[in-house]
């Protein structure tokens, strides 16, 4: 691994979000996993949380392997995915269509955050409804009612990165140094690593 890149890697975990997060509900279709962990790591997001009941399972995998930065925690319930990201003293927004949603961009999302994102067909449960603190809706203007789930996490996700932003919060170093995959010293010791396997290094911890 060169300096540049060591450096680089550095950064990326001095702005690392760990108080930001998005909980994916049964969201399978691989290609939308991995475009919403793709979002996740461009806003500085540390680690996504999934719920994939059994008829889902077998997704499993698929598609987090495509997304090598962001780590996952995956729940075989909603109940244990809330009590998880409550416990964190989380404020939890479900995103849907409803006419009692707030608009999104009305959320403070400074605060700590998780947001949930439903099945692609069927949205939310109604559990996870009912547990969230606020619904929050994209407005839609057109003819169709909703929008694809992983364009609906990109434009919340980057409503938080701005107003994170505004509040200096990637100036802050949130993942203590204790958490980082490598230190200094292992740095010197895998330089002569290829970088795939740096980047396995980075993964497993
Ligand atoms: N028929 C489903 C419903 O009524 O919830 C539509 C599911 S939508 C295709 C999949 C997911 O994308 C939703 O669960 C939500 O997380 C997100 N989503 C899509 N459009 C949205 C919007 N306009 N506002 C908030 N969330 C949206």
């Amino acid at each position: 691994m060169s300096p540049e890149r060591y450096q680089r890697i550095r950064q990326v975990l001095e702005r690392r979000q760990t108080d930001l997060t998005v909980c994916l509900e049964n969201v399978h279709k691989p290609h939308n996993v991995s475009a919403v962990v793709r979002t996740c790591d461009a806003v500085g997001i540390h680690r996504v949380h999934t719920v994939w009941e059994k008829k889902y399972q077998f997704r499993r995998g698929t598609a987090m392997g495509s997304q090598q930065w962001v780590r996952q925690t995956n729940h075989d319930n909603i109940n244990d995915a809330m009590a998880e990201l409550k416990g964190q003293g989380m404020q939890v927004l479900v995103t849907h269509l409803s006419d009692t949603a707030v608009d999104f961009r009305d959320i403070d999302y400074t605060k700590p955050t998780a947001i949930l994102f439903g099945q692609e067909k069927y949205g939310a449960t109604d559990e996870a409804k009912a547990m969230a603190d606020h619904d929050i809706v994209i407005p839609m203007m057109g003819m169709v009612q909703s929008l694809n789930v992983s364009v609906a996490a990109a434009l919340v996700l980057y409503e938080a990165q701005r107003q994170r932003t505004i509040a200096g919060m990637y100036n802050t170093q949130q993942l203590s140094a204790r958490h980082w995959p490598f230190k200094m010293g292992t740095l010197v010791c895998i330089s002569f690593v290829s970088a795939k396997v740096c980047h396995c290094r980075l993964l497993i911890h």
